[in-house]
């Protein structure tokens, strides 16, 4: 029997970067009983898909060679396992499972309890962004941040430390649904778009204000979301957090977890709190595909790529300068 084939991109081992992506014919996989096969109109890489290449989670993750990267996507139903309630034909926003990945294939089976419906004021494109970096961003920001994103809820001072990025653009734009104040760091290059989706103030992180996260206004801030790699002193923060100041870190390093237990030892007010990996809800999934519907929250796109290219879209987000989201078109 003649097995269908899609194109893909694919990696055989760990490391080699951008240079380490194939392109291959492979068969269509074929979605088990809780699954659906969705034909991809676009998906999105995060960094966590390069630092998963580059060995972070070796031998676990990747398990198996060769494997097509990226879990981010959003298309159409076009066949379903026997237990899950989606139709063929339905439009869809899924995150794909690291073990399988698949993202990077003309086709991928999407588990059906991260699959969501995608209405149709909700581009394809403005879906993928959505999983990972959009699922991270609420909940650091409500479950680990404690800030309320509901109007009439308390407000907050929140300061977003690389809020131009996949992760950063939809904090701010989430912290703003509440009554929150938000600063935000970003190079010059992001200063008006990060006005644009909200932020109260912006400070250029290669200016002296913006590397002492000092804000414009002298405000405290009571959470400080930190989506950035580079190493920010304690001194820094602490001069600027308000008396029960918590700082949250997405790359958090032995320096950050010693913090975070010393302050706790010392019964500080202040505390530093750590993602290792962000819960992924259904449900979640939903609240922001329902936010994108009602014109609340945007996907602002870096760049686009065609599959044909996608180790252009590989380097791009390896180099760390993306403004929002990269997105890969079948
Ligand atoms: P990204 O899209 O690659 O972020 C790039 C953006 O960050 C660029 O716009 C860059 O601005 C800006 N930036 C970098 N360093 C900065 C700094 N020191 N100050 C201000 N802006 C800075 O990355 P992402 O998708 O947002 O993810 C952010 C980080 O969180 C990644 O390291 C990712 O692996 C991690 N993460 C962790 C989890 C978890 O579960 N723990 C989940 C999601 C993400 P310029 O171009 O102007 O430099």
């Amino acid at each position: 029997m003649n097995e269908k084939v899609m194109r893909a991109v694919c990696y055989e081992s760990y490391g080699s970067g951008s240079e380490g992506l194939k392109h291959v014919q492979v068969p269509i996989p074929k979605p088990k009983r809780d699954e659906v096969l969705v034909k991809v109109e676009a998906s999105c890489p995060n960094p966590i898909d390069y630092k998963l290449q580059g060995g972070i989670a070796r031998p676990f993750m990747p398990k198996k060679f060769p494997y097509i990267p990226v879990t981010d996507i959003s298309g159409e139903v076009v066949e379903i396992g026997s237990d899950v309630q989606f139709q063929v034909g339905d439009k869809v926003v899924a995150m794909l499972t690291y073990t399988n990945g698949g993202g990077l294939g003309e086709y991928a089976v999407a588990p059906a309890k991260l699959t969501v419906k995608r209405p149709e004021e909700v581009s394809a494109v403005e879906g993928a962004g959505l999983p990972l970096a959009g699922l991270t961003a609420l909940h650091v920001l409500t479950i680990l941040g404690h800030v309320e994103i509901k109007s009439g809820g308390k407000a907050a001072n929140v300061l977003v430390i690389a809020a131009s990025g996949g992760v950063g653009h939809y904090v701010v734009q989430l912290a703003k649904l509440g009554n929150n104040h938000v600063t935000a760091t970003c190079g010059a290059r992001n200063i008006e778009l990060l006005k644009s989706l909200g932020a109260d103030e912006v400070l250029d992180y290669t200016t002296e204000d913006g590397k002492m996260l000092r804000s414009p206004s002298g405000c405290k801030y009571d959470v400080v979301i930190n989506c950035a790699t580079s190493e920010i002193p304690w001194l820094t923060y602490k001069q600027n957090l308000s008396e029960q100041g918590r700082v949250v870190h997405l790359n958090p390093d032995g320096k950050t977890m010693m913090k975070s237990v010393s302050l706790k030892l010392s019964c500080s007010r202040k505390k530093v709190t750590s993602l290792m990996m962000c819960p992924k809800k259904k449900e979640d999934l939903e609240f922001l595909v329902g936010l994108v519907k009602e014109g609340k929250l945007k996907t602002v796109v870096d760049s686009k790529y065609p599959l044909a290219e996608a180790e252009q879209a590989w380097a791009k987000m390896m180099g760390g300068h993306a403004t929002g989201k990269i997105v890969v078109e079948p």
